[in-house]
């Protein structure tokens, strides 16, 4: 089986500085090709996000197997996957990742709301028969599985670190922070916001962002219909940024039923309630560069 798929696009690369966001796919619950989405994107959810040059890769939807083809040539030896939970639309790209299948590759794949457990159990159930024809080998010391608990800040080798939180949604979601010189951005998908007041966790862990992605599958008017079902709203959003004082909202995991006119309608309301906010398009670059800190001063 080719796992290098013809969908692929190619992409302005990031820099090697500042926090950069390539947006592979930003929809919710369902691939949704076709000419209604040809503007935002029919792919689930898929961000690469690079802390200077440092790759990240978070969740695993349909998006990520163009993110593969983009990878597929590129220095990256290790390879981190940071999911956000395990439902169908934010790992069903894995089996189509082409570096999974690089044995040169070291890639981990991280889940936070499993108790602490890995993944491992249930992705080695989807990739297995006849669910999937290839079965990852059990000995492949290119793969690991990692499990925390969502609210632990993950540590890695080289250095680098990821802020998490826990996030309300069936089986629970872990949302992540990406912080480089002053600047930070976060990812808070899947999530159903408690109410009409964003709640301090968020707001303390969004707090200052340049760019909150986030759960908006929903307009407040469609939420009522969908209460509980542990999905936001786009106007929830804008509230957390608001009250955290972060920049930009990009909603995100688009509601599969909203095509690119309705998209575009949500977009304007955003631009207007909060200049630079806005609905991710699959295909979008984005760098945000670091802000120069002033010297220290010495002590007195
Ligand atoms: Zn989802
Ligand atoms: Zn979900």
């Amino acid at each position: 089986m080719d796992t290098r798929t013809p969908t692929g696009f190619d992409l302005p690369p990031l820099a090697s500085r500042g926090l950069g966001v390539r947006f592979f796919g930003v929809r919710g619950s369902i691939p949704v090709p076709g000419a209604g989405t040809l503007v935002y994107g029919g792919n689930t959810a898929c961000v690469e996000i690079r802390v200077n040059g440092r790759l990240f890769i978070v969740d695993a939807g349909s998006g990520l197997a163009a993110l593969g083809n983009a990878l597929i040539d590129g220095p990256e030896r290790s390879i981190d996957i940071l999911l956000s939970h395990l439902h169908q639309d934010h790992i069903v790209g894995l089996p189509f990742f082409g570096p999974l299948y690089d044995p040169d590759r070291n890639i981990k794949i991280y889940a936070g709301n499993l108790g602490g457990r890995t993944p491992e159990t249930a992705l080695r159930t989807m990739f297995s028969p006849p669910l999937f024809p290839i079965e990852l080998d059990h000995k492949a010391k290119h793969l690991e599985f990692i499990g925390f608990r969502a609210g632990e800040t993950l540590r890695f080798d080289d250095g680098a670190s990821v802020r998490t939180v826990p996030l309300r949604h069936p089986g629970g979601a872990t949302g992540y922070r990406f912080d480089s010189g002053g600047q930070a951005v976060a990812y808070v998908s899947d999530f159903e916001h408690a109410g009409p007041a964003p709640e301090k966790e968020m707001i303390d862990f969004v707090r200052g962002c340049e760019l909150v992605i986030y759960d908006a599958t929903f307009t407040v008017e469609d939420y009522m219909a969908c209460k509980g079902w542990g999905h936001s709203t786009v106007e929830a959003g804008l509230a957390l940024c608001a009250a955290a004082g972060a920049k930009r909202l990009a909603a995100f995991h688009h509601n599969p039923e909203y095509d690119d006119a309705k998209l575009a309608e949500v977009d304007a309301m955003l631009e207007k309630a909060s200049p630079g906010s806005f609905c991710a398009r699959e295909g979008q670059v984005m760098h945000f560069d670091e802000i120069a800190l002033p010297a220290s001063q010495p002590s007195a």
